[in-house]
């Protein structure tokens, strides 16, 4: 099973990952988790990808896809099945990740979009700032994110939906809920 769990920034992405990962014993790939790693530790990389997170836009596709296809290639508990989380999130990160899978003999099972309104979205990631202090949880680089996230993103819920892999979730109500909606919706996938 390789999975794209998708939604805005604060839409539950992460969370419903953990979940996902603990029933399927699915691969989790984050992006930004990987990213926020690198600033962490001081890399070049790090430094590079601060500039761009802090002001909430999105890296270069050539960069973030080169980092993504490196580790597909050192990681061999990719083949176990993956569940992707903030990637992709552009249309050319959606042709990549095609050309990635179809080179390594791998399928997209489905695309889980968490479907959240705008102003829970905003209260949602401003609480995970008091507690997470990540540098793009404040309000206006939130709503620099979600401008992001509608002008550069929101076209792959069309992609994924022309190509039958994009599976509405209605991303409210207690993460239990949630998470039960998205296993039926995956079960009766893998049932077919
Ligand atoms: P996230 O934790 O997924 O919300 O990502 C935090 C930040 O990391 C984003 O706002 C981007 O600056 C950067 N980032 C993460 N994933 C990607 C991606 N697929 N393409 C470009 N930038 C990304």
């Amino acid at each position: 099973m390789n999975i794209v769990i998708f939604g805005a920034p604060g839409s539950g992405k992460g969370t419903q990952s953990e979940k996902l990962i603990q029933k399927y014993g699915l691969y989790h790939i984050s992006t930004g988790d990987i990213l926020r790693k690198e600033i962490q530790t001081g890399s070049e990389l790090g430094k590079i990808a601060d500039s761009y997170i802090s002001k909430g836009q999105l890296l270069p596709d050539s960069l973030i896809i080169e980092i993504l296809d490196k580790l597909f290639e050192t990681t061999p508990e990719t083949r176990q099945g993956v569940i992707l989380d903030g990637f992709p999130r552009t249309i050319p990160q959606a042709q990549a990740l095609e050309s990635l899978f179809l080179k390594r003999g791998m399928k997209l099972t489905a695309v889980i979009g968490l479907e959240v309104d705008e102003p829970e979205l905003i209260d949602r990631m401003i609480k995970r700032g008091q507690i997470s202090h990540r540098s793009d949880d404040n309000l206006e680089t939130i709503k620099k994110r979600l401008d992001v996230y509608h002008l550069q993103t929101t076209p792959l819920k069309e992609f994924y939906l022309k190509n039958g892999k994009y599976k509405a979730i209605q991303g409210t109500g207690s993460v239990d809920s949630i998470f039960e909606t998205i296993s039926k919706a995956l079960d009766s996938i893998h049932r077919d």
